[in-house]
């Protein structure tokens, strides 16, 4: 079966290019039935955080890419990761390294001036056991001097590296804990990794890490480098050109299911399809359709994604995700009745947002609470004359039954009497109900907020 995993330095936040990376291990696990298994790189003390793991925790959570088991810490494997050197050593694949800092440098000194390669070659590579000396040392790899190695890559295709560019890298340090690069290679081993899906920045990498595999004698994982993410000038995206961190993308209240379509055409393309369902992606998504050249970030076309994935949505589901969206943003919680007010609602807050802010907006005659803020150019519209009509209309409410017909020729019958079209009243009504000039079509927000609510309301705003 098939086994991805996403491997975060938890040092930072979410960057919006490994929510991508991972998202490209999910559904390649997903769509084959396989497993998707979360590693925190957490060997690295000194920057990682326990914020920055949980922040990357919190963001796949959010996006919906649920790991399976528990997340994996890298740092907790020391001992594995440094009985695989010590196997090394027995098979000869590495040796001790005795030569001090300062001799490797005044090597590379020499190297430097006589204008050859400063990769270090250490002295100690051949030397048998019984003449090492009782002193601290290193652990390297014994790499291949000669000849070139070529590694197949589902998306860069097949790369080839002089082996005379790689040294003999470390992998214990004299104080016998493992480097990073050892520790990544017995992971993704011992968790049965069979494809590692990344980025591209890790590719010179791999060359490093096949030696391991190679000494080792262990099966090779499918690898699949993909491309960084450029901003809309081409360059490697940064904060110049916006949000980086997943995080933030929550907070601006871009769905879910929308950051993941919109991250999974980051790159990859399924013919001419734009927005589709997590179900379509997880059949569809595919090694093979990725690209090799970056994608750029397009902040158009995420919010059109985003849009059209609320349109599509669910009622329930969409208010799931705003109560979501409002308690990761330190929103009050709805009560009862603004959440019957919003589902009800639904079907026309969903029209035309781009965002939850942007749906919220138009539902704010929903969550206000009375008496209303009513904005200045909305009061302009109360009058004493609009006061009057208002008065007039809530005797008429009170018996109307509550549905769209009744509720127009109702309104039409009092405009009426006053001598008025019913266009003249909805702008106090407008006041009255959302406290607001820009709302949904009164009779909608009469709908939503139902008898009482509406008649309290326009009282409210008759006095
Ligand atoms: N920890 C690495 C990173 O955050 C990923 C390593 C890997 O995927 O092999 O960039």
């Amino acid at each position: 079966t098939v086994v991805t995993r996403f491997a975060p330095s938890p040092t930072g936040m979410l960057h919006i290019g490994s929510a991508r990376t991972a998202l490209f291990n999910w559904l390649y696990a997903r769509g084959r039935g396989g497993k998707f298994l979360l590693r925190i790189e957490d060997t690295d003390k000194a920057r990682s955080t326990d914020e920055a793991r949980q922040a990357i925790l919190d963001g796949l959570t959010w996006l919906g890419l649920d790991w399976d088991g528990a997340p994996i810490s890298q740092a907790d494997r020391a001992d594995r990761h440094a009985e695989v050197a010590h196997d090394l050593l027995a098979k000869s694949a590495a040796y001790k390294c005795f030569s001090t800092p300062e001799e490797i440098e005044a090597f590379r000194e020499e190297a430097r001036a006589a204008g050859r390669s400063t990769l270090f070659r250490s002295p100690w590579r051949d030397v048998p056991e019984s003449d090492h000396p009782a002193a601290p040392f290193v652990v390297r790899i014994k790499a291949p001097r000669d000849g070139a190695t070529t590694l197949h890559d589902e998306v860069q295709g097949d790369v080839t590296w002089q082996n005379g560019q790689l040294d003999d890298m470390v992998l214990l340090r004299s104080d016998g804990t493992p480097v990073y690069m050892l520790a990544v290679v017995v992971d993704d081993h011992d968790m049965g990794v069979t494809h590692i899906i990344r980025g591209d920045d890790h590719l010179a990498n791999a060359f490093r890490q096949n030696l391991i595999y190679e000494a080792m004698g262990w099966t090779k994982p499918v690898l699949a480098h993909i491309p960084l993410i450029f901003g809309p000038d081409g360059k490697k995206l940064s904060k110049r050109h916006g949000a980086t961190g997943a995080a933030e993308y929550r907070a601006m209240g871009y769905p879910a299911a929308g950051m993941r379509n919109y991250l999974a055409r980051l790159g990859w393309s399924h013919g001419d399809d734009e927005v589709f369902t997590d179900a379509q992606a997880r059949e569809w998504f595919d090694l093979s359709g990725i690209g090799k050249s970056p994608a750029r970030f397009d902040f158009k076309k995420l919010e059109n994604i985003c849009g059209q994935h609320i349109a599509m949505s669910g009622d329930a589901a969409l208010l799931h995700e705003i109560e979501g969206f409002l308690d990761a943003t330190g929103q009050l919680p709805l009560t009862e009745i603004q959440r019957d007010g919003l589902l009800n609602a639904m079907p026309h807050l969903k029209e035309r947002a781009k965002t939850l802010p942007e749906l919220l907006e138009k539902g704010r005659f929903i969550l206000a609470s009375r008496p209303l803020d009513i904005e200045e150019k909305a009061a302009k519209s109360l009058d004493l004359d609009a006061k009057a009509i208002l008065a007039d209309l809530t005797p008429h409410l009170r018996d109307a039954s509550w549905n769209r017909d009744t509720l127009e020729a109702v309104t039409g019958q009092v405009a009426a009497a006053h001598g008025l079209k019913f266009g003249k009243l909805a702008a106090p009504l407008r006041a009255a109900l959302a406290g607001r000039t820009a709302t949904p079509s009164v009779f909608d927000m009469m709908l939503v907020l139902g008898r009482d609510e509406t008649i309290a309301r326009i009282e409210d705003a008759a006095a």
